[in-house]
């Protein structure tokens, strides 16, 4: 088994279900693709795009982003179009509401250019692998944020409660970046009326060592290759789980 690295989201499969890390980690099952991250990173790439230079044409940054992740193998629900999701993105990006809100987003620069989509890396104490992360956008204050789309608003909670942000001002901080423990979240609403909400939180550094043990914990239990099936989390369903046929799926 060689393992590269961790990320937030290989940690957070793993807390979920330690077989279907396994599944897809070691043994190298397809994941399927589907259309709502398709959206989000093709809306994503739109909205870090625009941000770099206003004056473009917004629709015509949308379609190219479009057409880049809605490849053949997106999979759809049977009522679903592409078109549909092409048609939302432009409904979303010609709200005058989230027109001036990405309008009014300003990246912070460094001698390599806008810091948009930046790759930060945290070394846990007895974790021999890096946690690796990519932050969306550093602002002008030096406040790290990202960009959400969303089927419903989010809850100030829901901000509060992410160790994902934490992972990166944790890494951050670790690089010799002056950080101020917050963290901005834009979410992209899809409602039929668009919304943006823009939630800020803060952390605490404190909270690093939940962190670290956290991340180690899950090193153990991979390096031990202790990788239980959890029938009790919420994604093992059909609906939610690559691996749902071949594994709970054969006996039902
Ligand atoms: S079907 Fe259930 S137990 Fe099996 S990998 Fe998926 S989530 Fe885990």
């Amino acid at each position: 088994m060689y393992i590269e690295h961790l990320s937030y989201s290989s940690i957070s499969l793993y807390f979920d279900c330690p077989e279907s890390w396994r599944r897809k980690y070691i043994a190298g099952e397809p994941t399927k693709k589907t259309s709502a991250l398709a959206f989000g990173s093709a809306f994503h790439g739109t909205v870090e795009r625009i941000i770099q230079n206003t004056q473009y044409d917004w629709e015509g940054i949308w379609k190219e982003e479009f057409n880049k992740a809605f490849t053949e193998d997106i999979s759809l629900e049977p009522d679903e179009t592409p078109q549909q999701y092409y048609n939302k993105g432009v409904r979303i990006l010609s709200n005058n509401k989230v027109k001036s809100a990405i309008t009014a987003i300003k990246p912070r620069y460094d001698n390599t250019g806008a810091m948009i989509e930046r790759k930060v890396e945290l070394r846990v104490p007895g974790v021999p692998v890096p946690v690796i992360g990519f932050i969306d956008i550093i602002l002008e204050d030096g406040t790290p944020a990202d960009f959400k789309t969303s089927a419903k608003s989010w809850t100030q909670d829901q901000a509060n409660n992410s160790l994902q942000t934490l992972l990166y001002l944790a890494a951050l901080n670790q690089a010799g970046f002056e950080v101020n423990w917050r963290f901005k979240h834009f979410v992209f609403v899809k409602t039929k009326t668009p919304q943006v909400q823009v939630l800020e939180h803060s952390h605490r550094p404190g909270e690093l060592f939940f962190l670290f043990e956290m991340v180690k914990r899950v090193w153990e239990g991979i390096s031990k290759e202790y990788f239980p099936l959890n029938p009790s989390s919420w994604r093992c369903s059909e609906k939610y789980c690559d691996f749902y046929a071949n594994c709970r799926g054969r006996y039902v």
